[in-house]
């Protein structure tokens, strides 16, 4: 897979092209807000490679998915998130509308269990 998917929003977003709220970002991950939040804090952690889901990823992808969490774990901490929810759609059926891998990082309200 190339490293980036011309036709792909989230590669758009990476790149510069379309624009973002940008709350963390590095060599390997961006981190910004989603246009349509579900709680008060929403956001999207993507790896700047694309990568279509979570069943794309592969063994040799142990570095980018620490650098993911680690990502979110400071995001949270800034924000001052006590407890949050990290998700991942994998597949249409299951609710994935963007085909680049994203986790979404929710909180600043209670959650429930499970999810629709
Ligand atoms: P999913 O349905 O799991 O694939 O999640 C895709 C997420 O991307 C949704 O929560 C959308 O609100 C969000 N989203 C779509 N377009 C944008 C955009 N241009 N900027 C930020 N978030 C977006």
């Amino acid at each position: 897979m190339a490293d980036r998917d011309p036709d792909c929003l989230f590669c758009k977003i990476v790149a510069g092209e379309i624009p973002s709220e940008i709350v963390f970002s590095n060599d390997h991950v961006v981190v910004f807000r989603d246009a349509n939040p579900k709680a008060p804090t929403h956001v999207l952690a993507v790896p700047r490679r694309h990568v279509a889901s979570a069943a794309d990823l592969t063994d040799a992808d142990g570095d980018l998915l620490a650098a993911l969490f680690g990502a979110m774990r400071r995001v949270a901490a800034d924000v001052g998130l006590r407890g949050y929810r990290i998700a991942t759609n994998v597949g249409a059926e299951a609710g994935q509308s963007v085909f680049h891998l994203h986790f979404h990082l929710l909180g600043g309200r209670p959650m429930s269990w499970p999810p629709g």
